[in-house]
């Protein structure tokens, strides 16, 4: 050493390179402080996607299930009751749930509706039905659709639907 005070030389978390400047943060993309090439090119980037995707999450302390609102005009008040038929400390599947808890019970619909990737729903010669919200009871998918179907997805894909009106 020269006797210079050494400069701490800091590395980007991102490209693992140094940098001399303050440095920017890295969230979402990472942790920690990332240069400037990689605060434009990979940070800026994710928390505009972070942006695009978000969602409003509604978290029930009483069931233990988190829902998520997909839609812009979604309100809790329109979650209706549904929330009300799933715990997540009933170690009982989805529809065993809803069935015991729902008036009218789980009646699956028998008709020709295909479940597309995006979990949209299509019945022949319909409009596509479009989710409202979601939840997750540990590995099935409960989605909530307009026109009050209700959907259960299972991790292979297979669902089965409802109205529950
Ligand atoms: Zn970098």
């Amino acid at each position: 050493m020269n006797g210079n005070k050494q400069q701490v030389l800091k590395r980007c978390s991102i490209c693992g390179g140094p940098y001399t400047d303050h440095g920017h943060n890295a969230a979402p993309a990472f942790k920690g402080m990332c240069c400037t090439d990689c605060h434009v090119l990979v940070v800026l980037p994710a928390r505009l996607e972070q942006l695009r995707t978000a969602t409003t999450k509604l978290h029930s302390k009483m069931t233990g299930m988190t829902w998520e609102l997909l839609h812009p005009r979604m309100t809790a008040e329109w979650l209706g009751y549904l929330p009300g038929f799933l715990r997540l400390d009933d170690p009982r599947s989805a529809k065993e749930q809803i069935h015991e808890r729902y008036i009218s019970g789980w009646h699956p619909f028998q008709g020709a509706m295909t479940l597309r990737p995006d979990d949209k729903l299509k019945y022949p010669g319909d409009p596509l039905i479009t989710p409202l919200a979601r939840s997750q009871l540990r590995d099935e998918r409960i989605v909530l659709y307009e026109h009050d179907w209700v959907a259960i997805i299972q991790p292979d894909r297979s669902f089965e639907v409802a109205r529950l009106d």
